[in-house]
Order: structure tokens, then sequence, then C-alpha cells
């Protein structure tokens, strides 16, 4: 497994940013409005429970207030319905902060996940239910025909070359580290994994632009990763013939820059569709 394509560090879940990306899931499919819906009901259901509980520390999902700076008005209502507060600035206290040149400021109450923390957390979760962890590259789902009964085929960007999917392709994102993570990037169809010291360079300067206080702080760390994005997002079941016979695949993947913040809601999505699968199996 190939760990440069998933964030490592910090993650805001329910981004306002979150309607861009949905607003990529067909917009005119009625199923697909329906299940907008409810990934981010799950979402924010399942991460404000752990945020609330005795498992916030070691789960790295934490309750956080901060604000959010646009020179776009945030569309729709559903990132203000959902977060745990979320009040509008007036022009004086963005001139106090120093934020006056942002048309638009929010304060907010909402929830943050170190990624890291939370991978760990869950991966123990899984092994403590009886789950086995196997790596390895797989070459072809065929080598799963008569092995299970469902194959989750969540492998992102991976999913071009193992299911033939060139709908799928990286957005590049790169990121500084000092005490709190500094970026960003979006760079659609670029591979590089390299960081680059012009996107550093500008990442900082955007940064210290907006939070003078930051300057002087030392850097621990740039990392860069690739978002595996497509459009719509892909969550459906196939059954795929080969020739030693046919495969049941739920594929779940293509969540590009909000992967950590949709996973749950779209993941119970994907275990539906496993039970649909299975329900089938049990029938033939
Ligand atoms: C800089 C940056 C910032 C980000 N910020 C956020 C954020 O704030 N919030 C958020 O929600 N998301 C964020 N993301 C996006 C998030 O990391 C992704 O959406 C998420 O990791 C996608 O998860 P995934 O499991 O679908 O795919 P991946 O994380 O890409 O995992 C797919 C896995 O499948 C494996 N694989 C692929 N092919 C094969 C094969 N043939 N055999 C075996 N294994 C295979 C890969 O090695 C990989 O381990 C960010 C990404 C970047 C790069």
């Amino acid at each position: 497994m190939d760990q440069r394509s998933t964030f490592r560090v910090q993650t805001h879940i329910l981004k306002p940013k979150i309607y861009k990306n949905l607003a990529a899931v067909r917009e005119h499919d009625f199923k697909h409005q329906f299940w907008k819906w409810r990934w981010i009901q799950d979402v924010w259901s399942f991460y404000s429970s752990i945020a609330t509980s005795e498992q916030a520390g070691e789960s790295g999902v934490q309750i956080m207030s901060g604000y959010l700076l646009s020179d776009e008005e945030p569309q729709g209502r559903l990132y203000e319905d959902f977060v745990f507060s979320h009040r509008k600035m007036s022009r004086e206290e963005k001139d106090r902060l120093n934020f006056g040149k942002y048309k638009f400021g929010y304060h907010v109450t909402t929830i943050v996940a170190t990624v890291r923390k939370y991978y760990t957390w869950h991966m123990k979760r899984f092994l403590d239910n009886g789950g086995i962890l196997q790596q390895r590259k797989v070459h072809s789902l065929e080598e799963f025909v008569g092995q299970c009964d469902v194959v989750v085929n969540c492998t992102g960007l991976g999913s071009r070359e193992l299911v033939g999917d060139s709908a799928v392709h990286p957005v590049r994102g790169q990121v500084v580290r000092d005490v709190i993570v500094l970026g960003g990037c979006l760079q659609p169809n670029n591979y590089s994994l390299i960081n680059s010291k012009e996107d550093t360079v500008d990442i900082l300067k955007r940064c210290y632009e907006l939070l003078p206080s930051l300057k002087g702080s030392q850097i621990e760390d740039v990392w860069t990763g690739l978002r595996p994005l497509r459009t719509p997002l892909r969550v459906e079941k196939e059954i795929v013939e080969f020739q030693s016979g046919h495969l049941k695949v739920v594929h779940n993947y293509g969540h590009g820059a909000s992967g950590i913040t949709l996973s749950w809601g779209t993941s119970l999505e994907a275990a539906d569709l496993v039970r649909d699968m299975c329900r089938t199996t049990a029938k033939l």
C-alpha cells in the first residue's frame, strides 16, 4: 500500500467546501440527492459522537473553534445546520482581527481530526473486532473469484489501473506543517509526489499575509499527496465477469478532497450494498 495518497495530518471535518465536492455528484439524480444528505448526516452523527465522548483523545477527533474567511458567500444551509455553532462576524470583528480584506467571515465550532491518530484508533477497532489485515498489491480483481462473497474496491487512484476507470484522476496537494497545518494547493492531473519549493513559498506567503504572527515559527515538515478525484464519486455495486467466473464488487472511491470527511457516510452506503449482494448470494 502506498501511504502517499492519503492525507496524514489534520483535517477539518465538514468544511463548507463540501458543497463543491458534493455538487460533483449528479444533481439531476434523485438517488444521489438522497445519498448526499444521508452521507452528511451519517458523517456528522459519527464524528460528533466521538468528539463528545471519552474516546476523543485517543481517536484524535476533537471539537475546535475557529474562523472561516472567504470572498464568496457559502452556498446553502447544510454546513451551518450541522456544526456545533456558526455565527457571521461583523465588519468590526473582522477588522479587529486583521481579516478585513475578506468579504465574509464566520466564527464556527466544529470538529477536526488528527488523521494519523484517527487511522491508528480505527485500525485497532478493526483488528479487535476480528478483522484481518494483509498488505499486498492486487494485480486483478480476478484473484478474488471463488475466494469471497463480495469484494469492496476502495483503491482510490489505483482504480484507474485495477478496474480501468480513467475518470478517476489525481489532484495534487501540498501542505506545510509547524504546530498547525498550512495549506495548500489543488493541482489537477499532477502526479508528482515531490515537494515543490515554489509551492512551499506560495503557501507560506498566503498564510503569512493572513496571520503575520506565524512568521518565524519552525517548519516541521512539508508533505505532498494525491487526492483521488472522480466526478461523480463512485459508490455502486457491479457483477464483473472473468474467464474464471463472476465476482460481486462494491466500489467506493473517488472522494477527491473530502475522503476523510465523507468516509463514514459513503462506507455505510457501501456496507448496505454489500448486505444486498450477500442476500442475493444466499438466494442463489
Ligand atoms: C494535501 C491533502 C489534503 C487533504 N485534506 C483533506 C481534508 O482536509 N479532508 C478530507 O476529508 N480529505 C482530505 N484529503 C483527501 C483525502 O486524503 C482523500 O480523499 C482520501 O485519502 C481518499 O481515501 P481513499 O481510501 O479513497 O483513497 P486512498 O487514501 O488513496 O487509499 C487507497 C489505497 O488503496 C491502495 N491501492 C491502490 N491500488 C491498489 C492495488 N492494486 N493493490 C493494493 N492496494 C492498492 C493505495 O496504495 C492506497 O493505500 C486531502 C488530501 C491531500 C493530498
